[in-house]
């Protein structure tokens, strides 16, 4: 489970860095678009339309902060945050205002973020010992962790959970 992980989050960091190099540039050109309409402000009419490189420009850095947001997430192994900040609509978004390339390494990423499984479901998916005691009687197993201990110990070694 672990290493599934391990292994999606390395394919995952590789969109989101790809995406981040697309988006960057789709920032830098709607930059210059936006600074190219805002010089024919001094046309009246033609300069209204500078209101749309504008926001595209504002969508663009919008969608370049997330993906930062989700590359932070991806390094520091935060699968819980990854998700929440990882959305399909942002993705589309992407698509239109941050680049080609960046909205279809988001819908790329989607899937195996979409299949990281969260740590606690690591700790559930982890066999339950089947007995509280050894054959033998003289160990016990902790029913948190399944660490074998002494019949006699009060808390858990590995974990510290109280035992029964
Ligand atoms: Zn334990």
């Amino acid at each position: 489970m672990e290493d599934q992980n391990a292994a999606k989050l390395s394919s995952i960091k590789t969109y989101l860095l790809v995406a981040l190099i697309f988006n960057v540039l789709s920032v830098v050109g709607l930059a210059i678009a936006s600074l190219i309409f805002l010089l024919l402000l001094v046309i009246p009419f033609l300069g209204f339309f500078a209101i749309i490189p504008i926001v595209a420009l504002i969508l663009s850095i919008m969608v370049l902060s997330r993906i930062n947001q989700m590359r932070g997430a991806a390094e520091a192994g935060d699968i819980s945050k990854l998700k929440s900040i990882n959305s399909l609509g942002w993705a589309i978004i992407g698509l239109f205002f941050a680049g080609i390339v960046t909205g279809i390494m988001l819908l790329i990423a989607n899937g195996p973020i979409n299949e990281l499984k969260l740590e606690t479901s690591r700790y559930q998916a982890a066999p339950a010992p089947l007995q509280a005691t050894s054959k033998s009687g003289q160990t016990k197993f902790c029913p948190n962790c399944g660490t074998e201990m002494p019949i006699s110990t009060a808390f858990c070694p590995k974990c510290g959970t109280k035992q029964p």
